[in-house]
This record gives structure tokens, sequence and C-alpha cells, in this order.
């Protein structure tokens, strides 16, 4: 089969590899759709990953072709999403179904072979069913989708909160679409590129509700459209000094800040900063990741298909972060399609790779399709 090898930093290449041998407990799933997540581009040229060589690739989706014995046999021919986090399921949080903070984790794409190619060996354990309305580039958008729902329901948001969202990069335009659709009434989102701009607005962000960073002094914005009190929930998508203080000057008293973007570089907070943290009171968390019902059958007749207890109360709350995505592309309630800038034939998908490297053309999420 033909897939993008890693065999060390910047070294990355189209080949021809053996199909993957199937373990126990693992199909064979026949890639459709594979996006490039902004942290694969440091992985295939800065930093490296764990062991080589290695398929990179987290975010993808297909049909799975092959089960392999011990698997439910009903997968094949099915069309699948993938939970790219393989738990140890021993770990303290693990006993708790927190994998997301799992101490031991496995990873399809940084730790073992990923989606960057014809065929990928996925546990059974990790799969998702894709119902027939959504498609394989949404299936491939799943992980981006739910650690922005993953966020935004660890950041505690109510319907009524004024919402900032700081940085659109995928997830912070996904977490402004989830917003939007969760019915936050005012969601205020600052991005500093014309493509942020414009995707913001296909999802349904009002026009005034659009702060261009380049042109316009955020902090006084965000005073003007919450009449001087600071927003309730503030949401840092950056991960830099300048906006997690930003985040927390914006932020209301007694306001919430949730730290999402992944650090640039070292974050100290200065004095001032710190003072209005213990001043306005402010809660300030982190989210990590996403909730997935790990190794819970679709066919268990205890769930229905999105993965609900049949029949109880709080429902919603039950529910992991994935089949809430799930229920929502479902819906059409949701459209991440409008995030797609490039769409690339696999085997030409190193070009998508040198885009986001090189920044010398705005993109949003760039995707492989077979
Ligand atoms: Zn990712
Ligand atoms: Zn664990």
């Amino acid at each position: 089969m033909k897939a993008y090898v890693l065999h060390g930093i910047d070294d990355f290449r189209l080949e021809d590899v053996p199909e993957p041998k199937l373990k126990e407990g693992e199909v064979l799933v026949e890639v459709k759709a594979a996006g490039i997540c902004g942290s694969d581009i440091p992985r295939v040229y800065k930093t490296g990953t764990y062991s080589y060589p290695l398929i990179p690739g987290h975010e993808f989706s297909g049909v799975v072709v092959k089960a392999q014995k011990g698997t439910d046999g009903r997968w094949k021919g099915q069309r699948v999403g993938i939970f790219p986090l393989i738990p140890c399921v021993k770990c303290g949080p693990c006993r708790k179904k927190q994998y997301e903070m799992c101490r031991s984790y496995s990873y399809l794409g940084s730790r073992r072979d990923g989606g960057f190619a014809q065929y990928a060996a996925v546990p059974e354990k990790n799969l998702i069913l894709l119902p027939e309305q959504v498609t394989f580039e949404e299936g491939a958008m799943l992980e981006p989708m739910a650690v922005a729902v993953h966020a935004i329901r660890k950041s505690a948001f109510r319907p009524g909160d004024k919402v900032a969202v700081l940085g659109l990069g995928t997830i912070g335009l996904l977490l402004t679409a989830f917003l939007l659709e969760a019915g936050a009434g005012c969601v205020l989102a600052v991005g500093n590129k014309d493509f942020q701009r414009e995707t913001a607005l296909k999802l349904g962000l009002p026009r005034k509700a659009y702060c261009d960073s380049r042109s316009q002094d955020v902090s006084r914005w965000i005073g003007e459209q919450t009449d001087g009190q600071g927003a309730d929930l503030f949401f840092e998508c950056v991960g830099k000094n300048e906006t997690v203080s930003l985040a927390v000057d914006c932020a209301a008293p007694a306001g919430r800040v949730c730290l999402v973007g992944n650090p640039y570089s070292e974050i100290k907070l200065e004095k001032p900063v710190y003072w209005k943290i213990l001043r306005n009171q402010l809660t300030v968390r982190g989210t990590w990741n996403s909730s997935f019902h790990y190794g819970q059958s679709p066919w268990e007749p205890s769930l229905d298909f999105h993965g609900r207890e049949r029949g109880e109360e709080g429902e919603e709350e039950s529910k992991d972060d994935w089949h809430y995505v799930l229920d929502r592309l479902a819906g059409k309630r949701i459209a991440p399609a409008a995030l797609i800038t490039h769409r690339f034939p696999f085997t030409e998908l190193e070009k998508g790779f040198r885009i986001m490297r090189d920044k010398q053309e705005e993109y949003g999420k760039i995707m492989g399709l077979m």
C-alpha cells in the first residue's frame, strides 16, 4: 500500500509499504479521508516523534475492510470514524473513564502508525460508526470537533454567557460553531486572517461579533461589546503570553478563562495579570483532548446508536464528546466543511504539509482524499 512514512525529523516520504498486520482486537480500515492537524507540522518537520519509521495522521475516517478474530464481525463494511487515543485502561484516570488523561497511552499517528496511508490497523474499541448522513470528510474532522466540544463542556458554559473566543485556528472556529449551535446569545470571535473572518461568518457569526486583531484593539473592543463588563467566559485558543494575559484582562469579574491553545513558548504571567485573577476571582481552567466511551459497542443492547443509555435521564450529559458531535452532524446542525480550504488527492497530500509549514498562503483544514 501507499503511505506517508516519517523516517526522522524532516524526512517524510510517500512510499510503498506492506499492509499493516492486524493484532487481536483490531480491524483494517481503508482510509477515505485524512486531515492534517496543526500538531502534525512540528511532528514531521521540527520535533519528530517517539519512534521511526512511523505513519502519522490521527484525523481520519474510512471503511472497515477486514475484521480480525476476536472482533465483532459486524464492523466489516461499516463506515467509521476513529478515536486516536488508545488508553491503558489501568491507571487512575482510565479507571474513572477519563481516558483523555491516561498516564500511559498509545496514539494512532504519533506513537503508532496512523491514517496517512491507504490502510490503517485500528483497535475495534476505537471505532465509532458514522451514520449515513455524515460524510467521510466530516468523519475525519470528528477529532478536532470533539476537542472543541470538550472545551465547551469543561468550561461550564451557559447559554446566557457572553463568550469570547480568541484565536480562530481549526479549534477556535469549531468552538465558535458549537457555541452558536448550543444557543450562545453572544459569541465574540477574534481572529487575524481574512479566511478566519469569512469562515466565522459562514458558520453563522454575526458580522459585528467579529474582531480583527490586526486592526482593532481587542481589549477595548471586548469592553465595548460587553458594556464594560468583560466576557463571562473566555476561550484562549492561541497559547502565547500576550493572549493569555489578554484573556485574563478581558474576563468579567467572577468570570471563567478556559485555556485551549497549546503553548508556543514559555508562558509567564506578569504581576498585574496575576492580580487580576485574584481580584476578579477568576476561574482559570485547562482542557485537553476529548471524552470517548471507549470500548462500548454500538450494538450493545443497553445503548442506542448514539452511545446513550437507553431511556435514561440526563442523556445529553452522559453522552461522550464524540457522540455529541455525531448527533449534531447527523442532524445537519453543524457544517465543518466550511473550514476546509484545500483538498488533495492522497498522493499529493505532501503539498498540504508544505502549505502549513511555509505559511505562504492562508489555509484552514487541509484534507487528503482517497
Ligand atoms: Zn489533532
Ligand atoms: Zn490509563
